[in-house]
């Protein structure tokens, strides 16, 4: 079978090494340049590749096309094999063809790789053979090509599930559906809504669905069209008929199997994180993972980096980054979550935020606000009349300074940013990591 991959980064080029495996004819092409690590990865392979163009006498004779998640359905060599009836997919579905290994799969708006490498954490804890893939780790395709996982741990987004078709998680776990990425759904909600409840698609009554009981689609979009597999909710509070919730001080799971736990004892902060962590235990109990594991997972898991990420404390002030907060409702998950009195830092690259929502907790939880961007007249607009100090930067390091300057000993310096980072920095982990050495820099 003649195999096109579109796209050669991390999961186009593994797939492309599976896919040479398997037997296939495989060509690889990029209309971006492909970085130097994977061209010498291709040619190691003896793999055929081209960068900065789609050929097309090379492209539409293929018998399947493996399109990397980040290309739109609206590429015009994508219309063009849709037009002709060429099967497109991802590199997730291709590679599920080629493993036995139980699949944990998540995805959801916000929470993904929080709860992706929480279940994964748990997972190895438990002594399973487990591999992370899909948009965090290494290609899934890769690892089905060279190690021999029993179960994978997998982080979907609606872009993979968009072309997933046969493929089927044994465990699969919605988090949440709020309004994202809806320029690339034809601006339709129930259109990018119906992505998500694909991960539901195929499974059977031996598999699991795990979901969040409170969340505004989920719920209807079951009673529309029920599923065959074990479905269990997660709720913020105790109820009948759900399968875990916290209840006083016990965080407790009812089904797929008894457990509880000291509430206090879960490792990460906030009410966004519990759900995460009723959503990662139910997985890994699913999944036959012992209790012992559970608990001493959810109990020790470091967090990810750049989401509530404690980086130090100097002078008797927290420093916090949450770089990863990149709209209002992440910024206001992680305000709930403040136990003291906040320095909040706020800016960069704004996409139309409405920042009502957070202007109540702000009054509220802080001490002071620094703005940090390029341009930062919208922020004056909407904050300086809530009467808080503020101060304006333009550089890390002058926010740092400012955010020293106006902390109290006892407070907590907050980096959870509302906005990309596109104009001051790199992207959002370029931030990160600015502002936790500039905070080091003061040790
Ligand atoms: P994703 O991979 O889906 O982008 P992350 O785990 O990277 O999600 O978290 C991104 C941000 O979303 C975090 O900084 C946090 O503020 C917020 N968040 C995390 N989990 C949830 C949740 N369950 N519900 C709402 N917001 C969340």
């Amino acid at each position: 079978m003649r195999i096109v991959i579109l796209g050669a980064a991390e999961s186009g080029v593994g797939a492309a090494i599976l896919a040479q495996q398997k037997g296939h004819d495989v060509f690889v092409s990029d209309m971006g340049q492909i970085k130097a690590g994977y061209k010498s990865t291709l040619e190691a392979h003896h793999i055929d590749w081209e960068e900065g163009r789609h050929t097309e006498a090379k492209i539409l004779n293929a018998d399947e096309v493996i399109k990397s998640p980040g290309i739109p359905e609206t590429a015009p060599m994508v219309v063009k094999l849709k037009s002709q009836g060429t099967p497109i997919i991802s590199d997730i579905e291709f590679a599920a063809r080629y493993t036995q290994a139980k699949m944990v799969c998540i995805t959801g708006s916000n929470g993904k790789t929080t709860t992706t490498s929480l279940i994964y954490h748990i997972l190895k804890k438990a002594g399973f053979n487990v591999g992370l893939a899909g948009n965090i780790g290494r290609s899934f395709a890769l690892q089905v090509a060279e190690a021999q996982h029993d179960c994978y741990v997998i982080e979907l987004s609606s872009f993979q599930l968009d072309n997933m078709y046969r493929f089927r998680a044994n465990v699969a776990v919605l988090l949440n559906i709020t309004p994202d990425h809806l320029d690339r759904y034809d601006f339709c909600m129930q259109n990018y809504v119906d992505a998500k409840m694909r991960i539901t698609q195929n499974q059977t009554a031996a598999d699991t669905f795990i979901y969040w009981n409170e969340d505004e689609y989920i719920g209807h979009e079951l009673a529309k069209h029920p599923v065959e597999s074990y479905v269990c909710a997660f709720s913020d509070a105790p109820a009948t008929a759900m399968a875990a919730y916290p209840d006083g001080d016990v965080f407790r799971v009812v089904s797929p199997k008894a457990f509880e736990m000291p509430l206090k004892n879960l490792s990460l902060p906030g009410k966004h994180n519990l759900r995460n962590a009723l959503a990662a235990a139910m997985a890994c109990l699913a999944a036959g993972a012992s209790d012992d594991a559970v608990r001493e997972g959810l109990s020790d898991f470091p967090g990810v980096e750049h989401r509530l990420e404690r980086v130090c404390d100097v002078a008797g002030v927290h420093y916090v980054n949450d770089s990863k907060a990149t709209n209002v409702d992440a910024c206001y998950c992680a305000m709930e979550s403040m136990t003291t009195p906040v320095v909040l830092i706020i800016g960069g690259r704004d996409k139309g935020n409405d920042y009502a929502a957070i202007r109540p907790i702000v009054k509220e939880k802080c001490r002071a606000i620094v703005y940090l961007g390029a341009d930062n007249a919208k922020l004056h607009a909407n904050f300086d009349d809530l009467g808080l100090p503020v101060a304006d930067t333009h550089s890390m390091a002058d926010c740092v300074k400012a955010c020293a300057q106006l902390a109290q000993a006892g407070d907590t310096v907050l980096l959870s940013p509302c906005c990309a980072s596109f104009d001051l920095f790199n992207n959002m982990e370029d931030r990160g990591e600015q502002f936790k050495a500039r905070v080091r820099e003061m040790l």
